[in-house]
């Protein structure tokens, strides 16, 4: 990405810009991955439910997979029946379930309650399968870590290995990492697994293993495969995999421009047109994003904030070459999963507007404009 061709041709600010040759690169890595071993693969709409996205992978994947009956209803408007859909989550609601199951092809339910509560209704249109806690954390920030203490997601698997559901059910489903570079948590997931379940797994017609690595990170492939083939060959399971972040992480940037600068106990103040409500993790998580225009030799530094009456609103510090001028554009980059699904227009502002980048053009996708905060928020 040439980031000051983009810059140029953004016309309005702020703005998530995707870049559809880094969504294109790596569905390719994914689409090779399957050619070697024969998983299957499914988009995790979640990271980003934007069509132009969906659109993009629709052709690459065997699927989407969702978390709650918007993201069904979504998911199913774009794939209009032609693949399948997978559901997971703790939270499945009775007065929704005869449509998710309608919609949904394969569906995990989180629990042994919710197995019970659900399965027989469910069970008659789809595939039904249980989330399964493999009890190992590979996560430092238990925010992130499924299987920290009294997690809420997935059976724990000593308590499957013994239920009688394991018979009743078609499929598995495991996840339990968040940005992996290496294979290293899956191959000990699996051997947990096997360890516990044991033949259990060759009753089994599926076994999702889940999201959280990224691939396009990741150089030695080799391990995924042979894993993958040994699961196919041992069980006769199909394997699925359902990648997120690592289909749009790097294929996102936002570009934001300087409304003021001025000096505070010492420090400079830049202050842009958007804010952490744009990417809510920066805050979240106190995680600095990436910007181009950082140079670490850079002699200016200057504080990024946000536009907004939060305190802690605030980017984070990084050095320049030049100083930062009122107007000048900068673009945080490789922010593509969990930035503008989870934006919002706190204080009023607006949300920043959607571009498609490809090596030929810069298009505007999407607008959003007074009318749609003030849907929002007038009384019906
Ligand atoms: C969030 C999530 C994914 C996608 O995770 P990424 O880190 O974006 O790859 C896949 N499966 C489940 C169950 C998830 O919760």
């Amino acid at each position: 990405m040439d980031f000051q061709v983009l810059k140029d041709s953004v016309y309005s600010s702020p703005a998530f810009v995707l870049d559809e040759i880094e969504v294109t690169k790596a569905l390719e890595i994914l689409a090779e991955l399957r050619t070697q071993c024969g998983c299957k693969i499914l988009y995790s709409i979640k990271s980003l439910p934007f069509s132009a996205v969906m659109d993009m992978a629709k052709p690459f994947v065997d699927g989407f997979s969702v978390s709650s009956l918007f993201e069904a209803r979504l998911a199913d408007e774009v794939l209009a029946g032609q693949s399948s859909i997978h559901l997971t989550t703790p939270g499945i609601r009775q007065d929704e379930l005869d449509e998710l199951s309608l919609l949904c092809s394969h569906i995990s339910f989180n629990s042994l309650t919710q197995h019970q509560r659900y399965s027989e209704t469910a069970g008659a249109q789809s595939s039904i399968g249980l989330r399964v806690n493999p009890k190992l954390s590979f996560l430092h920030d238990e925010r992130f870590d499924p299987c920290r203490q009294h997690s809420k997601l997935g059976v724990a698997i000593d308590e499957l290995s013994h239920s009688i559901c394991l018979d009743q059910i078609e499929g598995l489903h495991v996840h339990n990492v968040f940005s992996a570079t290496d294979f290293t948590p899956l191959i000990k997931t699996i051997e947990k697994l096997q360890q516990h379940l044991g033949a259990g797994l060759a009753q089994l017609e599926w076994l999702n293993i889940g999201g959280g690595y990224l691939f396009g990170q990741i150089e030695d492939h080799r391990p995924f495969v042979e894993l993958v083939n040994k699961l196919k060959h041992d069980f006769g399971v199909e394997v699925y995999i359902e990648p997120g972040k690592a289909i749009v992480g790097r294929a996102g940037h936002l570009v934001a421009t300087v409304l003021d600068r001025f000096v505070s106990d010492g420090e400079t103040i830049v202050i842009l047109d958007t804010s952490i409500n744009h990417n809510p993790e920066v805050f979240e998580y106190q995680r600095q994003p990436e910007l181009h225009e950082h140079d670490p030799d850079g002699q200016y530094a200057a504080i990024l904030a946000g536009c907004t009456c939060l305190a802690g609103d605030v980017f984070g510090q990084y050095r320049f070459k030049e100083p930062l001028e009122v107007g000048d554009k900068v673009v945080f980059k490789n922010v593509g999963a969990y930035t503008l699904i989870k934006a919002n227009r706190f204080n009023g502002y607006n949300l920043p507007d959607i571009y498609l980048s490809n090596s030929l053009r810069v298009k505007k996708m999407k607008h959003y404009d007074y009318q749609d905060y003030r849907r929002q928020w007038l009384a019906d």
